[in-house]
């Protein structure tokens, strides 16, 4: 079956400072990256984590999204993975996998964090129109968080704050959390510094509280001096769309020759899905069926 889980505790938390000015989204998706790493067979800390904190990013990308709207995150690095590739929505759904660089490739040095240098891409798609917005920087610190925090300024010319935390022990994942703290048309030099202040204490919150993820508890840590109010809790869910029958329809995307050459080898093709390790047979039989479509 193609992927499906409902998280109990996962959810992203949305709120508005009492001013107006300061929005902020807190998300906990620990049971939801762990879902997707167990699906793809993972198991080594590195790539759990990347694939965690991708999938928390594309999570808060899609929190900001309008209602039918949803976000395509491409990550393109030098470090432990060559890319990682997200899909969410605004109903935080997502699905993603990340392409892991063999080990003695990884090359990342000193002053650059774990994803290395490279390119980051946000699509932003409204259902059903094929023109996506588009916006892409380039990775320069190599640690996602930040490079979030310059995309928001870049390419959204928006005033943000941007924590994600992803820990894992012995090749399972304890904790994927994240945040998002932005300033909203009208916001005070007071109000970009308090933004701005909010990188240290997310890093005093773990180290002070041993709690469950709790992305509203995060939320009162953070804005603790300021009056707030939710304006949104939604459960996360992992979810891919995909069927057998859309993996007919990319089928007939490589045209009838190639189709010809798979059906005539009479071996039954396997195909899977990236995004949620799903595997597809199609037999041979299938495949003249797919042939005859193209003669309608
Ligand atoms: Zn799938």
């Amino acid at each position: 079956m193609p992927a499906y889980f409902k998280s109990q505790n996962d959810k992203w938390v949305k709120c508005i400072s009492a001013s107006g000015t300061i929005r902020a989204i807190a998300v906990s998706a620990t049971e939801t990256a762990t879902f997707f790493s167990k699906r793809h067979q993972m198991n080594d800390d590195g790539t759990i984590k990347a694939l965690s904190e991708a999938l928390v990013a594309g999570l808060i990308l899609s929190s900001y999204c309008k209602a039918e709207e949803k976000i395509n995150l491409n990550i393109q690095g030098s470090g432990w993975c060559k890319h990682a590739i997200i899909d969410a929505n605004a109903d935080a759904e997502v699905r993603g996998y990340v392409v892991a660089r063999p080990k003695e490739e990884v090359k990342i040095s000193k002053d650059v964090g774990p994803w290395g240098i490279g390119l980051l891409s946000v699509l932003r798609t409204k259902h059903q129109e094929n023109k996506p917005y588009i916006g892409t920087v380039p990775l320069l610190t190599g640690h996602l968080a930040k490079d979030l925090t310059f995309y928001w300024l870049q390419s959204e010319q928006v005033q943000s704050a941007v924590g994600i935390e992803v820990i894992t022990q012995g090749g399972s994942l304890q904790r994927a959390e994240g945040f998002l703290i932005q300033a909203m048309p009208g916001a005070t030099e007071q109000d970009i510094s308090y933004i701005e202040s909010h990188l240290r204490k997310f890093q005093q919150f773990r180290e002070n509280t041993a709690e469950q993820d709790n992305p509203k508890n995060l939320l009162s840590y953070l804005l603790e001096d300021q009056t707030f109010s939710i304006l949104e809790e939604k459960q996360i869910t992992a979810h891919c769309p995909c069927s057998l029958d859309r993996v007919k329809r990319s089928l007939l995307l490589i045209g009838e020759a190639e189709l010809t050459a798979i059906f005539s080898e009479g071996q039954q093709t396997e195909i899977n899905c990236d995004f949620c390790s799903e595997k597809y047979f199609i037999s041979p039989s299938q495949i003249k069926e797919l042939i005859k479509t193209l003669h309608p």
